[in-house]
């Protein structure tokens, strides 16, 4: 096994990383930026190296600094995290140049994934279903006008390099095609350094459910079930839960068929390591591949809930060269899990990002409940990053048990001095439609629009 790990990363994927590594006996180092000198990660880590000022760009973004830290420190292998770097094939490739194993997906596999248009395109060559769109980027209003007369409206025009929501536009008729292109072109390029764009249909009320997967570099790929995410705000996830109520009340036969395209595609990329295939499903069972995440995933805990597999553990294995310890057949499910994802944000006011310093923190427990978190009282939640400040997962033997779980948990869960999506997260787990698992990408929006309103309205 390894014996000392750098976490090139922050936030509750550093610490679940770290509390992976103690379990195998693993030293480990955090690397923070100024403004997280105070963080959880820095703290749980054997050592700490300060990579520089607070934007992401001058400390968790660079390379050359990672790579120091490294070297200073003597450790055998990296570990990414999500976001940053994790899907950066070059940095993967510096870090084998230098010694250093990655956590993650082999350069090659890295490659063949590079980004939306080519994983596309290898998705088609797998056999699996694509959205109707562009053969590849779309480099002019004109290429565009000419994909969506084809399609037919509405088109969503999205970053190749796109990522947490970001970089896409939905259009319903030439005009905003064109506006679209050149905002998701201008987006991108700030947020990614990559204005490439493509079109593909837009499939309205969709389900997102994706296929946790882990391929050990030696021919053997498995999938680990799915995840239905389908619960977002503005294309960002919001709870994720798992097995898919779509899947478990309408279209069962859905769970083996998108598993095996899954893993189709991973064999494909000769993928390695821990990755996710993003689909999204139409009401009438149509699915339709999105993307594949290369890299470890904020909703992961739901799998390993519902699997008992810890797939951080796992990662780590494989980057030591390990084969598979289990074939398809040895991964069962039992019961059901949730994820809500809690922001420093305030529902009242358009989501709002509220950073600041966390005056009483306190977390829920008891059983079937799993707090992920760097969170703490007295910690002072930081602006320059993302606002999640902790995932809490439950646990059931049925949907309904994780659902009351849930409820129960979050209604412990006390946090002040910053505002956080508690209250949001708590008047979705009540909501009918919700309850009864019936709910499309677009379950939000509505919530936040129509009747239901009260719901959510300031006591
Ligand atoms: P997940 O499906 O794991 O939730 P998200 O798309 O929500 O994936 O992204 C997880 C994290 O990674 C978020 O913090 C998000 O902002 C970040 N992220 C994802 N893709 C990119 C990207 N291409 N560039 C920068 N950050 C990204
Ligand atoms: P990201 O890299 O930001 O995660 P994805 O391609 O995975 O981008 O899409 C994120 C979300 O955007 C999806 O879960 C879905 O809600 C929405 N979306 C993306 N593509 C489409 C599409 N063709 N039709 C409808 N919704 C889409
Ligand atoms: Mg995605």
């Amino acid at each position: 096994m390894f014996e000392k790990v750098l976490v090139a990363n922050r936030g509750e994927i550093a610490v679940r990383i770290i509390r992976a590594c103690k379990e195998l006996n693993i030293r480990t180092v955090a690397v923070y930026s100024e403004a997280d000198a105070n963080s959880m990660h820095v703290q749980l880590a054997d050592e700490a190296v300060c990579i520089g000022k607070a934007a992401s760009n001058e400390s968790y973004l660079r390379i050359d600094r990672l790579i120091s830290a490294a070297e200073i420190t003597d450790v055998d292998a990296i570990h990414p995290g999500y976001g940053f770097l994790s899907e950066n094939a070059h940095f993967a490739d510096v870090c084998e140049s230098c010694n250093i194993r990655f956590i993650g997906p082999s350069s090659r596999a890295m490659n063949a994934l590079e980004d939306k248009a080519v994983s596309r395109a290898l998705a088609k060559r797998a056999g699996v279903p694509i959205p109707p769109g562009s053969e590849g980027t779309v480099e002019s209003e004109q290429d565009a006008l000419t994909v969506a007369k084809r399609i037919g409206y509405p088109v969503i025009i999205k970053a190749i390099a796109g990522g947490g929501g970001r970089g896409m536009r939905v259009a319903h008729n030439d005009i905003s095609l064109i506006k679209g292109f050149h905002t998701a072109r201008t987006e991108a390029d700030k947020a990614f350094g990559n204005a490439r764009v493509y079109v593909e249909k837009f499939i309205e009320n969709p389900h997102h459910i994706e296929f946790q997967i882990l391929g050990d570099g030696k021919g053997h790929i498995i999938h680990l079930g799915e995840r239905d995410c389908s619960i977002q705000r503005r294309n960002q996830k919001v709870i994720e839960e798992t097995p898919s109520p779509l899947i478990d009340n309408k279209f069962k036969k859905l769970r083996d068929r998108m598993g095996k395209d899954a893993v189709r595609i991973a064999e494909l990329a000769h993928y390695t390591n821990a990755g996710t295939v993003e689909f999204i499903v139409d009401d009438n069972g149509q699915y339709y591949f999105l993307e594949v995440n290369k890299r470890i995933q904020v909703e992961h805990p739901i799998t390993e809930e519902v699997t008992g597999i810890d797939l951080v553990r796992y990662q780590m294995m494989i980057a030591m060269g390990e084969p598979l310890k289990h074939s398809q057949r040895d991964i069962t499910f039992k019961g059901h899990a949730i994820e809500c994802r809690i922001n420093a944000e305030d529902p009242f006011d358009d989501f709002r990002p509220c950073p600041g310093r966390i005056e009483m923190y306190y977390s829920p427990g008891g059983r079937g409940v799993r707090v992920d978190s760097h969170a703490y009282a007295g910690y002072t939640v930081p602006p320059h990053y993302d606002s999640m400040i902790g995932k809490l997962i439950t646990f059931g033997k049925d949907r309904r048990e994780a659902m009351d779980k849930m409820s129960r948990a979050l209604s412990e869960y006390m946090i002040t001095g910053v505002k956080t999506t508690i209250s949001f997260q708590q008047a979705v787990l009540q909501d009918p439609n919700f309850r009864r698992g019936v709910y499309s990408t677009n379950f939000i929006e509505q919530l936040l629009s129509g009747a239901r309103r009260e719901l959510i309205e300031q006591p």
